[in-house]
């Protein structure tokens, strides 16, 4: 049609005044023409320095499809854009509340993302780490190999927050083309629980060695030896009997802790007759001692809601404490009382004492002031551990005083609610 309005007028012109002016007419549409193509052009040029979608340029024809055409591919674009960007934005938001820490690397291990739980668990912080090689930030040799390594296999163990006691195990996931998603999972307590699993079996083991390593001794001895003197043989037998009882204590000390920790049976409560307990238990007190000991006794008449054979162990371990960590000539109080409100089980010694630092570290299993000491007098390491537990399952509490050469005291605070009222 354009062409036509161009060609027909200066055909016309041409053939009725003369071919010059037709040629003139042309040359003049041509001009006009080429003039509105170059505004156009300059129009588009103009909105495509900054495309938007409310200034695009409007005109007839070619250039008004060429235009709709634009803002149509535009309108797609940023349609593309916005759900693209949401996309993203259910992803990171995805990504943070996932309960690992996410760190996404390019092919240089260049953090190009990570979590709120991976920021936490390494220190990395968004504004500054962006573009850092990781391995400069968790600064371990063995993360740099493992990240080194073409196909990691296996989670790696490394050390993180901001003392280092955390442990982390860590995964490396190759995605896309050479994209990596390294995964970070906290596994600190599982570790710690290992390692007390590993330190309690390997405590158990040295415990039980000692008296084994004796017995086998003595053993051999009896076995080698037929001329040995009815005395020595005596002798060795009452040894052998020692040490046997020591591994039997032990066993059982072993079996009471783990029956109390794995809580297969609850406290089954009823009312226990403290003052006849404790008396039985004292007859037993006086006995391990010897006559070495003076018992002071003072109990009121008082019945607790509790379990009978888990307070039967308890106390017995506190006053077998008190007689086996005071020299002869010491006196031993044992009262069970009531303070305000709260029932409470209490032996105070006047032996050896414990230094403060070791105070707070008494109850775990197999720590002991001095080893000698508590081996010499039949302790398993087990004791207080147990007591622990007990009073743990009654809901009572446990308050030490002690000071070295002045003796201890040991008191076992019950729940008021505990008491019986007649
Ligand atoms: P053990 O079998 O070694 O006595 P326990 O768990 O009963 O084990 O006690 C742990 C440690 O606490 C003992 O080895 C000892 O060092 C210390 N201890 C416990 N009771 C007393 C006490 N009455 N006087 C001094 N030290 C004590």
């Amino acid at each position: 049609m354009r062409l036509l309005a161009i060609a027909v007028p200066a055909v016309l012109v041409g053939a009725l005044i003369g071919w010059t002016f037709g040629l003139a007419v042309l040359s003049g549409l041509l001009l006009m023409a080429l003039l509105f193509n170059w505004q156009q052009l300059w129009r588009l040029r103009q909105w495509l320095l900054a495309p938007g979608l409310d200034n695009i340029p409007d005109a007839a024809g070619i250039w008004g499809d060429t235009f709709a055409a634009v803002h149509r591919l535009n309108r797609e674009h940023a349609r593309d854009r916005s759900r693209l960007a949401a996309a993203l934005d259910r992803f990171r938001l995805a990504a943070s509340v996932f309960p690992d820490g996410v760190v996404i690397l390019d092919r240089e291990n260049r953090i190009e993302w990570f979590n709120q739980i991976a920021a936490a668990q390494f220190g990395f912080d968004a504004g500054r780490d962006g573009g850092i090689l990781i391995t400069n930030l968790i600064r371990q040799p063995e993360l740099a190999a493992y990240m080194a390594a073409a196909v990691p296999r296996e989670a790696l163990l490394v050390r993180g927050g901001h003392d280092g006691s955390a442990r982390y195990s860590v995964v490396l996931i190759p995605f896309a083309d050479d994209g990596r998603l390294l995964i970070s999972r906290d596994v600190t307590q599982i570790e710690q629980i290992e390692t007390m699993r590993r330190d309690f079996v390997a405590n158990v083991s040295h415990e039980l060695r000692t008296p084994l390593t004796v017995v086998l001794g003595l053993l051999e001895h009896l076995v080698d030896d037929a001329q040995l003197d009815p005395a020595t043989r005596q002798r060795f037998l009452a040894m052998l009997q020692e040490q046997l009882s020591r591994m039997n204590r032990l066993v059982d000390d072993l079996l009471t802790l783990s029956r109390l920790e794995s809580g297969a049976q609850p406290v089954a409560d009823e009312d226990v007759d403290v003052v006849m307990l404790v008396e039985g238990l004292i007859e037993e007190g006086r006995a391990l001692s010897g006559g070495r000991h003076t018992f002071d006794v003072d109990l009121a008449a008082m019945r607790l809601r509790a379990n009978a054979a888990e307070l039967t162990s308890a106390f017995g371990n506190l006053i077998s404490n008190a007689v086996r960590y005071s020299p002869a000539g010491g006196r031993i109080a044992v009262r069970w009382e009531i303070d305000g409100t709260q029932p409470v089980f209490e032996v105070v010694d006047s032996g050896i004492g414990i230094a403060a630092e070791h105070i707070p570290r008494l109850t775990e299993r197999f720590y002991r002031v001095d080893k000698g000491r508590s081996a010499n007098t039949g302790g398993t390491g087990l004791g207080l551990a147990i007591v622990k537990h007990v009073l743990q399952r009654h809901q009572a509490t446990l308050e030490i005083a002690s000071n070295v050469g002045d003796g201890s005291c040991f008191r076992a605070v019950f729940p008021a609610r505990r008491v019986v009222s007649d």
